[in-house]
C-alpha cells in the first residue's frame, strides 16, 4: 500500500521547523492533496535530511527554505530552494559525486563528509527517480528530486 507523500513530507518538514532558529523562513507551496507513493520510508527520510540540512547549513544568512510538490504527469517533482551561498556552475554536477565539496575551506568548518547527496542519489535512483541541483552562486540553491507516483488500479476503481 502507498504511502501519502503530502503527510510525510508535512512532518519531515515540522519536524525541522521546530528546531530551526529564527533567521529562516520556511515556506510550504504546495496543496494538501492526497500523493501517493511507494517508498522505503526511512531512505527517503534520510534523503530529505540531508537537503533540509544542506538548505540550513550553505544559508549562513537565513533566509526563506522553500517546499514544493508537483505532479508531472504520474511523476512527482520535490523541490527544494534556499537563499543561500549557490553552488558555482562547474561544481554543480560533482555534488552527487562520494566525497565531493565544493569550497574544502569554507565547508570545512560547517562539518560533514560530502557523502549526504552522493547517498540521496543512490536511494532516488533505487526508487527509480532522478534527482539534479540547479543554483546561483552567492543567490541559492534548488534541489529537485522525483519519485513515480501510484497509479490507481482498475479494479479499485470499479469496487
Ligand atoms: P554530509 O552531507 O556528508 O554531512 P556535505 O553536506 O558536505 O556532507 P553533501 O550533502 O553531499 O555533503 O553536499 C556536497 C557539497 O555540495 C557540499 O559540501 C556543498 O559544498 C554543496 N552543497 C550541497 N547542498 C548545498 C546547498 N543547499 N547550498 C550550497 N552548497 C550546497
Ligand atoms: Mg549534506
Amino acid at each position: 500500500k502507498g504511502i501519502n507523500f503530502t503527510g510525510f513530507f508535512q512532518q519531515i518538514i515540522d519536524r525541522f521547523e521546530m528546531a530551526k532558529e529564527d533567521q529562516f523562513i520556511f515556506e510550504r507551496a504546495f496543496s494538501h492533496r492526497d500523493r501517493f507513493v511507494t517508498i522505503d520510508k526511512d531512505k527517503i527520510t534520510q534523503v530529505l535530511d540531508n537537503i533540509i540540512s544542506n538548505a540550513l547549513k550553505y544559508s549562513p544568512e537565513g533566509g526563506k527554505v522553500r517546499f514544493e510538490l508537483l505532479q508531472k504527469e504520474n511523476i512527482l517533482h520535490v523541490r527544494i530552494s534556499d537563499e543561500g551561498v549557490g553552488i558555482p556552475k562547474s561544481d554543480l554536477p560533482k555534488v552527487f559525486d562520494r566525497f565531493y565539496r565544493v569550497d574544502k575551506a569554507r565547508s570545512r568548518k560547517m562539518g560533514g563528509t560530502g557523502l549526504g547527496l552522493a547517498i540521496a542519489k543512490e536511494i532516488i535512483e533505487i526508487h527509480g527517480g532522478e534527482i539534479w541541483a540547479d543554483s546561483e552562486e552567492g543567490k541559492g540553491t534548488t534541489i529537485i528530486f522525483t519519485l513515480p507516483l501510484d497509479i490507481p488500479r482498475r479494479e479499485e476503481d470499479l469496487s
